[in-house]
């Protein structure tokens, strides 16, 4: 990503997040780049200026020397969530106000009205597509995408997916007074972290943070989770077209994660991800980027290595089965997805 790309996007995160902040929440992948993005810069004040870091609110200044910048790290979507359907009119007006304020030359479209069923759980999602103004930036096109997810219930659930997938996906942030804060949802779907008592998610938050600044986090799969074993999704519990939706949309998500660098701490017993010398054994290639080293197959047919590309293509060929694919050489079944 270029320099002035960057500097678009913050601005444009700030637009964003004080929009959101003022009126719900930002939860998903923007707010563990969020954590990260404030370590580096704290980081940065310590090692390089010798001064405190100032508060959160002046985060988006740009006093970041180059290398800091580069350090930063950046999602091209945003995840908004509102309690109640803003008067859209009005909103949108104080979006083109901020852009015209902020002196950016950026354009952006607004997709209405549509409506989703997601799981039992209605929601109406707006999505917003910022792009550069071309013209501007020599004929070069980049987009955010903003989704905005409006909630008319009452008694809402923070953030609002109903099941959780990743640890690091049950953060979501506010802006309280002048700073954003960060939360811990204590409503995920059927995790540990719906029961805990107040201390307790507190203590967990703060792991989870941990965490996210090692990049590291833990993936909950749905067949465990509900109970799904390769046996009774066979013979006793077939797994329901809703099930299989569900699980195609973790297992998306499983593999942003594992694409975004991310150590899954508690599968390491089924797969290792990383850099290994050892071909592919699908496609043979040897790869630079990671791989997962699959632990099923015995110790003295070698090391075995899928890489990213190929077990994502093995997942995605087999996700309207109702069984999780079996490993290429030994025929166990990745049963964590
Ligand atoms: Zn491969
Ligand atoms: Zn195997």
């Amino acid at each position: 990503m270029k320099t002035y790309q960057r500097k678009i996007l913050i601005k444009l995160y700030e637009i964003i997040f004080d929009l959101c902040m003022g009126y719900g929440i930002v939860f998903g992948s923007s707010v563990a780049a969020y954590i990260r993005r404030s370590k580096a810069k704290r980081k940065y004040y310590s090692e390089y200026e010798n001064q405190d870091c100032p508060e959160d609110d002046e985060y988006f200044s740009e006093m970041f020397s180059k290398e800091t910048v580069d350090r930063l790290e950046l999602t091209d979507d945003i995840d908004c969530y509102l309690g109640y359907l803003p008067d859209w009119t009005s909103f949108e007006k104080k979006l083109r106000k901020y852009f015209k304020q902020n002196y950016i030359p950026i354009s952006f479209h607004v997709k209405k009205g549509e409506e989703k069923e997601v799981l039992r759980y209605t929601k109406q999602v707006k999505t917003v597509v910022f792009r550069s103004d071309t013209s501007f930036f020599i004929g070069e096109v980049f987009e955010v995408k903003v989704d905005f997810v409006f909630d008319e219930k009452e008694n809402q659930m923070y953030p609002p997916f109903k099941i959780c997938d990743a640890e690091c996906n049950a953060l979501y942030m506010k802006k309280s007074e002048e700073s954003f804060k960060i939360f811990l949802s204590k409503n995920t779907g059927i995790i540990d972290i719906d029961i805990l008592c107040c201390v307790e998610n507190e203590e967990k938050k703060m792991k989870i943070i941990e965490d996210v600044l090692k990049r590291e986090t833990k993936y909950f799969s749905i067949l465990s989770r509900m109970g799904f074993s390769r046996f009774n999704s066979r013979h006793n519990n077939p797994m329901g077209d809703e099930m299989i939706e569900l699980r195609k949309r973790n297992c998306k998500r499983f593999f942003k994660l594992v694409n975004r660098g991310y150590k899954i701490t508690n599968f390491e017993n089924i797969f290792k991800i990383g850099i290994v010398e050892e071909c592919c054994l699908i496609c043979h290639e040897s790869s630079t980027t990671n791989s997962f080293s699959v632990q099923c197959c015995k110790p003295e047919q070698g090391n075995t290595v899928i890489c990213l590309p190929c077990f994502e293509q093995l997942f995605d060929s087999n996700l309207d089965e109702r069984i999780s694919p079996p490993c290429p050489q030994c025929r166990t079944h990745f049963e964590f997805l």
